[in-house]
């Protein structure tokens, strides 16, 4: 590879900023000339490609969001966009493209790859953690951290006025960030869309609570939930307790944003550093993800259909400490 470029795209995530410093000084490093495309696959398509430099991704390691922006192109989708997309990579010389964003990311480029034969690689940013072929999604540890914080917050109003509390976190279709927030905070319950809940499971243990003399509570819930959102929820509950004193917290947009943690921030050097040396090497169409400390390329089709299991011993041991 000669010229790479360089885009975020989907939702934004901390650590996004990071992963494109690590692809832009490697690119540098190696001799790559190196693009950043601005607001994702719309960038490409309406020719927004900025020349970068080592000094272009200064002060940025520890910045959330991301500086070249984020969008979702419904250009992209079609074919005509994507034929303009391509006859710009041609125009600037590009011959790979580096895609970080989240599985939709991922299914825009596999189709980019496979209908004009440009090479592509893709970093997994999303704070859901919910992209098969890496232990953990650039974006999600500090996004967890700060579902965390934030509940512990809202734990000692819930303590010091014998309330329920329902927080929604986010997740649309993954239960990662409630079902670790949950346990880390010590949640009564965790409802995620991955397991079947129940409202009786739900009743069940703010009874067993009442009789061990808990006064407060918290249940986490996940944005997919498919059993009620937390609306719903509080109010079948109040029904049920009519004594009990109910809110309602949605943590929202906060999730997504903020200094990313160190952990993102070196997991975004190494898949950055790693996408640029796997393109090197001949990988395309495929993402650069962590498994067990080691960079791991997954094919993009496998990425988009598998998904991580949620950890069984995690939902276990968060019952039995609930208690
Ligand atoms: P997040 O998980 O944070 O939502 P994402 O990458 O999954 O991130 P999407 O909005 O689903 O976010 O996808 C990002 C962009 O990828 C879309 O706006 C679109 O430009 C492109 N994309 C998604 N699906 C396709 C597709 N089938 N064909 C072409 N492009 C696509």
């Amino acid at each position: 590879v000669k010229k790479i470029a360089v885009l975020t795209s989907g939702g934004d995530a901390p650590g996004m900023n990071a992963a494109l410093r690590a692809v832009v000084r490697t690119a540098n490093y190696y001799n790559i000339e190196c693009y950043g495309v601005r607001e994702g696959y719309n960038g490409l398509i309406h020719d927004e490609f900025l020349k970068m430099g080592a000094r272009s991704v200064k002060n940025i390691i520890n910045q959330g969001g991301t500086i070249l922006k984020s969008a979702r192109s419904m250009e992209f989708k079609t074919k005509e966009g994507r034929q303009k997309a391509y006859d710009n990579c041609v125009k600037h010389g590009v011959d790979a493209l580096v895609c970080i964003g989240g599985d939709g990311t991922f299914t825009g480029a596999k189709i980019f790859n496979e209908e004009f034969g440009i090479k592509v690689l893709g970093v997994p940013g999303t704070i859901d953690n919910d992209i098969f072929g890496t232990d953990n999604t650039i974006g999600y540890d500090t996004a967890l951290n700060t579902a965390m914080e934030a509940i512990d917050k809202i734990r000692d109003t819930a303590t010091s006025h014998n309330r329920v509390f329902f927080v929604e976190v986010m997740g649309r279709d993954a239960g990662f960030i409630a079902l670790n927030s949950g346990l880390a905070t010590g949640a009564l319950d965790i409802l995620i869309p991955e397991k079947k809940d129940s409202i009786d499971e739900l009743f069940a243990n703010f009874r067993s609570a009442e009789k061990t003399g808990k006064a407060s509570s918290i249940v986490v819930v996940a944005e997919g939930e498919k059993l009620a959102n937390v609306y719903e929820l509080a109010e079948k509950t109040k029904k049920e307790f009519p004594d009990y004193d109910i809110r309602v917290a949605i943590l929202g947009h906060m999730q997504r944003g903020g200094s990313p943690s160190c952990a993102d921030r070196v997991l975004a050097s190494r898949l950055g550093y790693g996408a640029v040396t796997g393109l090197m090497e001949g990988q395309t169409n495929v993402m650069a993800g962590m498994r067990s400390n080691d960079v791991v390329y997954t094919p993009i089709e496998e990425a988009i259909k598998k998904h991580n299991e949620i950890n069984q011993d995690l939902l276990l041991i968060s019952e039995i400490l609930a208690i």
